[in-house]
């Protein structure tokens, strides 16, 4: 395909909102599509030329993009400059200044340009990248310049994600929807999407049968759901394995002996570069290829017991990591096998992944493997759930036995047991929702300019409110909040933001970006949120950075907690 074509594409993609005509228009390319392109043609949707867990960035300032821009249309990065500021828009600028001669390049071609662009470097790299791209916009039409040098910018931006594209292929296999199930399954377990496309492009749907988990390529993470009372979990689920649990941050293990070790985190981000202690994980691995499921967590060397979340992932400002890593050095502790020397484990059940995970993994000072008792009684469970408060944990995470492991599912497979509903009176879990505003300070306050957060919750990809939170934050909190958010902030409220009611149009709207967790008495049924629900004695427990606005907790979530609430109250 040549890419005067797919620009155009873009460009009917960029006039669409409605998500079922993208969808059908993303069909529609992807038929015309040649087997080895739809793979590239995949990557470039997202603005990228390699699956999204790959740490392959293109790292350009606007002005390399100025420059490239002038040298292709013999002008200067000035008037480049200009017109930028003019159209708001780099792409319009490109497009603007084009020299009007029509030509013309493969798709592949520019992808294989681009790809060079994103991962050359070393000495003169620069001058020579400059030269590429501006040789690519020489050769393409006006409208591909406009889609070409939004991507090294990140600014291609078209609004859809990899699930609009799962539906698209599913549109391009079948005419509808109803493949989508199956071809998220399968991208649960490789998240490459430019694989997936190519290869039912290649086999139809049938080609997905033989896709098994790699190493290097991360498998989503199992999530867990929650249930109220011990006595309900065993009712559930039968025999469990029951665990502490840790709050630390989530860690995929993959390990390539004499290659590499890489890890990534629950959001498929690529994360080797906080953890380089892990270079001598091997001496503590018993495989040549290994795929470990797990928790980091930090320890205080001092007390030998574990530090929380928040300095845990201090480790995340990446400058600091070297010395941290000697003041707070890691434990991974680890709860799952998912992959052993070539061999896919996803379907062998809990309890013998738990025996292949004790003959590979030989802990010391690096992994340990997470301690666990297995059970059919709800007083133990209660027992051991009781004990892990006491340690200071969290609580527990409590796994059916006989399950398979279930990538980026949140089943019953895996229940959290955080505080047992009814006993304290308080909510059994904690709520991620998104900050969609902030309110100006009272009092003490004032000088923070923020004193009070309107945070929601998610309702298919929309948000809509749940609460106001003004306490829980310290000094230091309002401050970094007030940061965060002041640098998001929007003029009109965000079009991902519905049902809000106008008593509750906070100060400074932002765009949904920050995560923060809350902690509450109790929910409420509330006609003056749009999720319907209330939570009482709202407060900030943490910003939660490892989560992303997708993940914040649902609407239909908390009806299961208002659920169990309920249920709780009536016996
Ligand atoms: P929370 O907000 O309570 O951390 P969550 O909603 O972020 O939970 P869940 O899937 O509900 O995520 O809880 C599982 C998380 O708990 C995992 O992602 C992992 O980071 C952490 N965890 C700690 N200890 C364990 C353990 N033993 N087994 C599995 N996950 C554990």
């Amino acid at each position: 395909m040549q890419f005067s074509r797919l620009a155009s594409y873009l460009n009917s993609l960029e006039e669409t909102s409605s998500r079922n005509a993208i969808t059908e228009i993303l069909a529609t390319l992807f038929a015309e599509a040649e087997a080895d392109e739809i793979g590239k043609l995949c990557y470039l949707l997202q603005g990228r030329v390699c699956p999204l867990y790959e740490a392959i960035e293109f790292g350009v300032a606007e002005k390399f993009i100025f420059r490239a821009i002038a040298s292709a249309y013999a002008t200067d990065p000035d008037e480049v400059a200009n017109q930028f500021k003019k159209l708001g828009d780099i792409g319009k600028a490109a497009e603007t200044l084009h020299s009007g001669r029509a030509s013309d390049m493969h798709v592949s071609e520019v992808f294989v340009r681009l790809y060079d662009l994103a991962t050359t470097g070393g000495v003169g790299s620069q001058e020579r990248k400059i030269g590429q791209l501006a040789d690519v916009l020489k050769r393409v039409n006006a409208m591909s310049s406009r889609y070409i040098v939004r991507i090294p910018l990140d600014k291609l931006r078209l609004g859809f994600s990899e699930m609009t594209i799962l539906d698209s292929l599913s549109w391009m296999l079948a005419g509808n929807k109803s493949l989508r199930p199956r071809l998220e399954e399968v991208y649960n377990v490789r998240p490459d999407i430019g694989f997936i496309a190519e290869t039912v492009k290649r086999e139809g749907i049938k080609g997905l049968s033989h896709v098994r988990a790699r190493v290097g390529s991360p498998v989503l993470s199992q999530l867990s759901q929650r249930l109220p009372t011990a006595d309900e979990m065993i009712e559930k689920m039968g025999t469990v394995a029951v665990e502490p649990k840790y709050d630390g941050v989530r860690v995929e293990l993959h390990f390539k002996r004499g290659k590499w070790v890489r890890t990534f985190s629950r959001n498929l981000e690529d994360t080797t570069a906080m953890f380089p202690e892990l270079s001598e994980v091997g001496k503590e691995i018993h495989a040549d290829e290994v795929i470990l499921d797990g928790e980091a967590v930090g320890l205080d060397p001092a007390t030998g017991k574990t530090v929380s979340f928040q300095e845990t992932t201090t480790r995340k400002r990446k400058h600091n990591i070297e010395l941290f890593s000697k003041s707070v050095p890691l434990k991974f502790f680890i709860f799952d096998i998912l992959y052993k020397n070539g061999e896919d484990l996803l379907e062998v059940p809990l309890s013998e992944r738990r025996k292949i995970l004790e003959a590979t993994v030989k802990p010391g000072t690096l992994l340990a493997v997470t301690p666990q008792m297995v059970t059919d009684s709800a007083q133990k469970l209660r027992q051991y759930h009781d004990d892990q408060l006491k340690k200071g944990l969290e609580g527990a995470m409590v796994k059916k036995w006989d399950s398979p492991y279930e990538p980026g599912r949140r089943g019953f497979s895996w229940v959290k047991f955080k505080e047992e509903e009814g006993k304290t009176g308080k909510l059994t879990d904690t709520i991620d929702a998104v900050v969609m505003g902030y309110y100006a300070g009272e009092g003490k306050r004032t000088s923070f300019g923020i004193g009070a957060l309107l945070v929601g919750v998610r309702t298919g990809e929309q948000f809509v409110t749940v609460t106001k939170i003004g306490t829980g934050v310290s000094d230091d909190l309002w401050k970094e909040l007030k940061k965060k958010l002041h640098a998001i902030h929007t003029r009109e409220m965000p079009s991902a933001y519905t049902k809000v009611n106008k008593a509750l149009i906070p100060d400074v709207w932002v765009s949904p970006q920050v995560v923060v967790e809350l902690a509450g008495d109790d929910l409420t049924k509330s006609p003056n949120h749009g999720a319907g629900y209330a939570v009482r004695f709202p407060r900030l427990v943490k910003i939660r950075t490892d989560k992303t606005p997708a993940q914040v907790t649902t609407v239909k979530e908390l009806t299961q907690m208002f659920d169990n609430q309920m249920n709780h109250t009536k016996k």
